[in-house]
């Protein structure tokens, strides 16, 4: 004998339950079967819907009764020939008219009595199994119909009634001692000793599916339902979650008491008991294998089997001093919590016996708070105890397997990569059958949590990264271009899944949680709102995804003020824009700070030299104990150009001219020409060695005449000609010596500044061609000889390059 039953999906439309016809029929060939049937998918939603607003005095219960009739009776059109419709057509209008009245009484009364709900309920499985039966028996399969209420006998808990299996098991056995072939059931519903309907919780047709197995002492259980197997997580929030192929009635039970909806919990003891194996199966694709269920998993090393969570939990922490050492305390709360028929989900209580927490149900709050207040009534008023704390809006996650028990570090593994991530852990418990360990955190951070814990436990070894990228100019399209090529070598080299969910240029902003189609991303971008700084911050912030980075192409202000909140969001904060780094020092360090309580990285190579590796350099040097006694650097590549071309016969007026409209100034080339962007370089290079220092600190020593600096850029072109002898005079100092002029930005014991310089042909400054940049560390470890770093220090495709390296070292 097996027992097989179809879940609501399965059988929730015509074309599905044909599906279900052919495995049973395939079943049916090699033995009895007992198959026990759900109602149509989502229709036990509408009966308690219907029931509601019935004793609201509500007359749309009537709308929703119409539209199951139309629902069931359009499925007997398609299942059944013409010739036998009418009669199965007219005992679903019966089972129909029924409901109907019921509601009727409950309007009239205006009140829905759990019983009578059950009644109402009941009415889902009762149709959806005589419509079953009557499609399998047209192609002559021997089936027959019984009504499961006559064999389930429970108590009078309406809503989730408590089994009666010694009744049960002798009425089972004795029907299917005698019964055809196959018989159809319908699940969840049950009967009292005075045979009124009770039902057996929600999802409880596979409970009633187990009670049949376990009276017959079943060959085996299955559960046919719309996904493959029990899952490694649910499916619908871990998109990575995969079928377990098998594992043990205890890890089972484990992962639905925590939340895996695709079994009912009670399910597991009746099997148990017997030992009977249990398939969870796919009725859409029947020929995957699914998850087998057994007395001893696999057998296999694996620690951690499945994670699950259950959402709307509160937490509820009773403290005090009068309860150390004082038994009693512990059983009067617990009865109290049972005697309003609250189910605690999760205990823990610290060692000093100092507090006690509990979850439950966020619905039971109240009802929790009433009994342990007025329980602890006398406590309270001489304040040996607390009033009760209570926390809500949080949620349980669960790491499930049997094989834990034995190994250290899946605890520290659990809560490092859950730190990491900055899901904060609100209270840790551990069964002491150390078969699972269950966290209560933050509702809001459940996805992130359950993706997190996967990624960690599950998926060797691949990372998500999720970037949010503002700027998609120049320097942004080529990061998006080189983010596209590479994307394919990190996945296999690296195990990075490196995806772009946000964009925004100065105009429009888009989301995507999938990560944009990056060949396609300006036609997405176009499609976006409006872009709004503060907007972008908080979608990022809100959706939560573990591994987030937040680019900063741009070179705004305004940007460079939203930072704080990525990393006080966890978001990671990677930037080609000088300006936070060159800011106050007290915000650089702010924002250092912060990335380090977050969790997070806080990157900005590209703010000095583009691409070069000048400040990653810097950092090991100093992280590793090194001493940065002395900088000397050429980090611009518009004073270079500008440099590099002024010679004889060429006006000083001329060159900067040129360089301006070649774009290699700012529009305002008296930014490049004060120094005031090379100023911010050097200063961010020497806060990077480890010394506090503010841009007011480096001197600068100018080379123009004052007057160059006022009034407009026309100006300023006027006064360069006006000023000529004085350049030419520069330039003809520098060149008799032999010397070569450079804009050079200096460190040296504490002091700053930065100057024209004329260079000597031995000095590693002097060779130094086009919009190169270098810099010279002299540190305790090079104390003669620099360490140079010298090459390209501007340009698009290295700036990207440069900030895509700051990306990956995020999650590296
Ligand atoms: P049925 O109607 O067949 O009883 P349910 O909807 O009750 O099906 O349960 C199946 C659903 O459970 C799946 O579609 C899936 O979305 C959800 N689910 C949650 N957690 C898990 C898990 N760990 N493994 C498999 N499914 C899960
Ligand atoms: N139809 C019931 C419910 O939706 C029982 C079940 O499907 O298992 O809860
Ligand atoms: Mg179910």
């Amino acid at each position: 004998m097996r027992v097989l039953k179809f879940g609501g999906s399965s059988v929730a439309s015509a074309e599905n339950i044909e599906k279900v016809y052919a495995i049973v029929k395939d079943k049916s060939e090699e033995g009895k079967l007992a198959v026990v049937v759900s109602a149509l998918g989502g229709v036990t939603d509408k009966l308690i819907a219907a029931g509601k607003a019935a004793a609201e005095g509500n007359e749309s219960y009537k709308d929703i009764l119409a539209e199951l009739e139309e629902r069931h009776l359009a499925e007997v059109r398609k299942l059944i020939p013409i010739a036998n419709q009418s009669a199965v057509l007219s005992q679903v209008k019966k089972l129909l008219n029924n409901l109907e009245s019921t509601c009727e009484g409950v309007f009239l009364i205006g009140e829905l009595s759990k019983k009578t709900l059950d009644r109402i309920m009941s009415n889902g499985e009762l149709l959806s199994s005589y419509i079953i039966s009557e499609r399998m028996k047209v192609d002559g399969l021997n089936v027959s119909l019984k009504d499961s209420r006559e064999l389930i006998k429970s108590d009078s808990s309406f809503g989730k009634a408590v089994v009666d299996f010694e009744t049960s098991n002798l009425r089972i056995w004795q029907y299917f001692n005698q019964a055809t072939n196959v018989t159809i059931l319908p699940g969840f519903v049950a009967s009292n000793d005075i045979g009124e309907t009770t039902t057996l919780g929600r999802g409880g047709s596979d409970y009633t599916a187990a009670i049949i197995a376990g009276a017959l002492n079943a060959e085996t259980l299955e559960i046919w339902t719309d996904v493959s197997g029990m899952m490694t997580a649910d499916p619908r929030v871990v998109s990575q979650a995969y079928p377990i192929q098998k594992i043990s009635y205890g890890e089972a039970f484990e992962l639905s008491h925590f939340g895996a909806k695709v079994i009912y919990p009670p399910t597991i003891q009746p099997v148990l008991e017997k030992k009977i194996p249990v398939w969870v199966k796919n009725t859409f694709a029947p020929n995957d294998i699914g998850t087998l269920i057994q007395e001893n998993g696999n057998g296999s090393d694996v620690m951690v089997k499945g994670i699950s969570s259950i959402n709307k939990i509160a937490l509820l922490s009773l403290e005090g001093s009068g309860m150390v050492g004082v038994p009693g305390f512990s059983k009067r709360l617990f009865e109290a919590l049972a005697q309003e028929s609250v189910n605690v989900i999760l205990i823990t209580q610290s060692s000093s016996e100092h507090s006690i927490c509990v979850a439950i149900n966020e619905a039971d709050v109240i009802k929790a708070k009433t009994a342990i207040d007025s329980e602890f009534a006398y406590e309270i008023s001489v304040k040996k105890v607390d009033p009760l704390s209570i926390e809500r809006e949080l949620s349980i996650v669960a790491l499930i397997g049997d094989k834990m028990k034995n190994h250290a570090g899946v605890s520290g593994k659990m809560f490092s990569a859950l730190g990491r991530n900055g899901v904060n852990i609100r209270a840790i418990a551990q069964g002491s059958s150390e078969k699972n360990i269950s966290t209560v955190i933050n509702e809001k951070d459940v996805k992130k949590a359950l993706n997190v814990l996967h990624e960690e436990f599950f998926e060797t070894p691949t990372k998500q990264l999720n970037l949010f990228i503002a700027g998609v100019g120049n320097v942004g399209g080529k990061l998006l271009e080189q983010l596209q090529k590479q994307q394919q070598f990190l996945n296999e080299e690296l195990g990075l899944n490196v995806r772009v969910v946000g964009l925004a240029n100065s105009k429009k902003m888009a989301f995507n949680e999938e990560g944009f189609d990056l060949s396609n991303w300006k036609a997405e971008l176009d499609k976006g709102e409006a872009m709004q700084l503060a907007a972008f911050a908080k979608h990022a912030k809100a959706k939560n995804m573990r591994n987030s980075v937040f680019v900063d192409n741009s070179a705004s202000e305004e940007v460079a003020k939203i930072y704080s909140e990525f990393l006080r969001g966890n978001i990671s904060v990677v930037t080609c824009n000088k300006i936070a780094a060159a800011s106050e020092y007290e915000n650089y360090r702010k924002l250092k700070l912060e990335a380090r309580a977050h969790n997070v990285s806080f990157l900005f190579e590209t703010n000095v030299g583009a691409g070069l590796p000048i400040i990653g350099t810097l950092n090991d040097m100093v992280r590793s104990g090194d001493r940065v006694r002395k900088i000397e650097a050429v980090l611009s590549g518009s004073l270079n150009f500008i440099f590099n071309n002024f010679k004889t016969g060429v006006s000083f007026e001329e060159i900067v001219r040129q360089a301006q409209t070649e774009g290699y100034t700012e529009p305002d080339p008296r930014i490049d020409l004060t120094g005031t962007d090379v100023k911010r370089k050097i200063l961010i290079l020497i806060r990077e060695s480890g010394v506090a220092m503010e841009m007011n600190d480096i001197a600068s020593e100018p080379f123009m005449p004052a007057d160059c600096l006022d009034g407009t850029v026309d100006n300023f072109f006027l006064k360069l000609k006006e000023h000529k002898l004085v350049f030419d005079d520069i330039y003809k100092e520098a060149a008799a010596k032999g010397e070569k002029l450079k804009f050079v930005a200096t460190y040296d014991n504490g002091k700053a500044s930065v100057g024209l310089k004329s260079v000597a042909p031995d000095h590693p400054l002097y060779k130094l061609d086009g919009k190169d940049n270098i810099v010279l560390f002299t540190t305790d470890r090079y104390p003669d000889q620099p360490l140079i770093v010298k090459g390209a220090g501007a340009g698009a495709e290295v700036t990207a390059s440069g900030i895509f390296a700051d990306i990956i070292k995020t999650v590296l």
